[in-house]
């Protein structure tokens, strides 16, 4: 077959050019993988560019000159290639000054020696220049394919455990890396095999340009070059905080499983796609996240069930200090925020009962004062004002009236009418008691059927007038109950402090006396004690 050598060359600056290309690309969004792909783009057009013009009829000063040049290209690639392993394994501790010293001496020592060849024969081992320098060679010449073909091997096995090790997301990418660097092994296997479709040419160069073309395939598909090669083992996998890596143009670049669960994202997470979508059922999280480039705060992102997170935003940076991405942690609190409601309505719940016990015991309180069936005062609270008003009328130097009613013949009432009939006549005077007291006297229950009225400030005439009063309302307002008009009458007794008594007893002992009296002359009145 004879293929012209127009076809070589051009074949090889159209993979020159498509390498430069990337090269171009890559360059632009930089990353910790940037430089080392860039070298290894660049070195693949140097190695195709002056290989393309071995073959041709460009003028050179010895027949083999163009193709020694290649070798700048040739011993580029293996470095290139395995410092970009080493970035992309997350291996970038060997990144030392130590190791950037010690990774060019190879290259540097086989250019010295192929350039020198003619004083020492090392290379090319006195074999023709111009042949195939792959096949043939002095000792140097091995030692170069030795070490070159060492550091792809040992890319290719670190490639490998990636691929291997790589969870979902980066399954694909790491397949399509893999790929690409077993590529020119099989080319070279072919070779080898005595495969030679374009008799003369190397196809080595051609191999590590679709080498690039598949990184640039990862780079496209699986945004690569955003990547920062993070080392996501299990823990970030497993994590229960939802853990999301974002690129500069707040593109998804890694989700973790409770990630996916927060933001109920189900399905292959759209990697490389804007975040903002996948977050637009919840707008309160767009806010806070459009807010905040960086900081910690706590939000509420669904309901029904209520999620609560507490969202950490961190900015990334690379090797290099450029700003790469974002990092959100997302915490679920709603367990806490739970119980913390809860604990909140229990304290509600709790006052609002304080209160109601304190209601309960002024109630309390109140009804330990009052009588059940007629809601007056009862003989115990009587007793306590009494003395009070007693002390109050002495330093007041004012006269303090007591009338003591007790309605009559109601044992017989209650014989003739019942129980019942008498209840209601007791809380009928009770009734009119109520109505004719005025603001500060007091009405009480003293008795079964025995009521005491205190009248502070009031005169004995005043007191008197009062009973009366009383005595003829009841006579005159029969109460009506079961069509019957139940009529009653009472006897009251009225004696005054300082006039009759002096303490408190005395007095209502004086007021008893008194009522005592209206009993004896005939009952149905008032009578003031003498
Ligand atoms: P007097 O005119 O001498 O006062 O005669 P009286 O029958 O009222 O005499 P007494 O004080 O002995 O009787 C009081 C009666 O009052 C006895 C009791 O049946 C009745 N009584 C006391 N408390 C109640 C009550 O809460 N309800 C009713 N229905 N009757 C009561
Ligand atoms: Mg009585
Ligand atoms: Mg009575």
């Amino acid at each position: 077959m004879n293929i012209p050598q127009d076809f070589y060359s051009t074949a090889l600056l159209l993979a020159a050019a498509i390498s430069l290309w990337h090269a171009v690309t890559v360059w632009r969004r930089p990353t910790t993988i940037t430089r080392s792909i860039t070298a290894f783009l660049l070195g693949m057009v140097w190695w195709c560019v002056t290989y393309a013009l071995h073959w041709s009829p460009m003028p050179r000063p010895y027949p083999s000159f163009w193709l020694e040049a290649t070798y700048v290209g040739v011993v580029t690639i293996p470095t290139a290639f395995f410092a970009f392993t080493l970035r992309y394994t997350g291996r970038d501790a060997w990144f030392t000054r130590r190791w950037l010293i010690l990774f060019p001496i190879e290259p540097t020592l086989t250019l010295l020696l192929l350039w020198t060849d003619r004083y020492h024969g090392l290379f090319f081992g006195g074999l023709p220049r111009d042949g195939n320098p792959l096949f043939n060679g002095g000792p140097w010449f091995w030692v170069n394919v030795i070490y070159s073909y060492g550091l792809m091997l040992i890319s290719v096995i670190l490639l490998a455990q990636a691929y291997r090790r790589a969870t979902h997301i980066y399954k694909g990418q790491a397949r399509v890396i893999l790929t690409g660097a077993l590529l020119p092994w099989a080319v070279n296997a072919l070779m080898f095999a005595g495969f030679d479709p374009l008799p003369g040419l190397d196809l080595t160069p051609i191999a590590f340009t679709l080498t690039g073309l598949a990184f640039a395939i990862g780079a496209r598909n699986y945004r690569l070059l955003d990547i920062i090669p993070v080392a996501r083992d299990t823990l970030i996998e497993k994590m229960t905080d939802g853990v999301i890596v974002l690129d500069a143009q707040d593109r998804l670049v890694d989700i973790n499983p409770t990630g996916q669960w927060m933001l109920r994202a189900g399905g292959h997470p759209p990697i490389g796609q804007p975040i903002e979508p996948l977050l637009a059922h919840w707008q309160n999280l767009v806010e806070r996240f459009r807010e905040i480039r960086e900081g910690q705060f706590e939000v509420q992102i669904a309901e029904n069930p209520a999620l609560f997170v507490d969202l950490l935003i961190a900015p990334l940076h690379d090797g290099a200090g450029f700003y790469t991405g974002r990092l959100l942690v997302l915490r679920d609190i709603s367990r806490l925020k739970h119980t913390e409601q809860k604990m909140r309505q229990a304290n509600a719940e709790l006052l609002d009962r304080i209160d109601q016990i304190e209601q309960l015991r002024t109630q309390l309180q109140e009804q330990a004062l009052r009588d059940g069936l007629t809601g007056l005062y009862n003989r115990r609270c009587l007793e306590e004002t009494l003395a009070r008003e007693l002390s109050h009328a002495e330093s007041q130097g004012v006269h303090l009236p007591l009338l003591m009613l007790d309605i009559d013949h109601f044992k017989d009432f209650n014989d003739t009418h019942g129980h019942g009939a008498g209840d209601l006549i007791l809380q009928h005077l009770a009734g009119l008691l109520e109505e004719t007291t005025q603001a500060g006297e007091i009405a009480c229950r003293y008795g079964g059927e025995e009521f005491v009225v205190v009248m502070p400030g009031a005169g004995i005439e005043q007191a008197a007038q009062r009973g009366e009063e009383l005595r003829r309302s009841l006579e005159k307002r029969p109460v009506v109950h079961r069509d019957t008009h139940l009529r009653i009458t009472i006897s009251a007794g009225v004696a005054v402090y300082p006039i009759h008594a002096s303490t408190a007893s005395e007095l209502l002992h004086c007021a008893d006396q008194a009522l005592y009296a209206a009993k004896h002359r005939g009952r149905n009145q008032v009578v003031v004690h003498e």
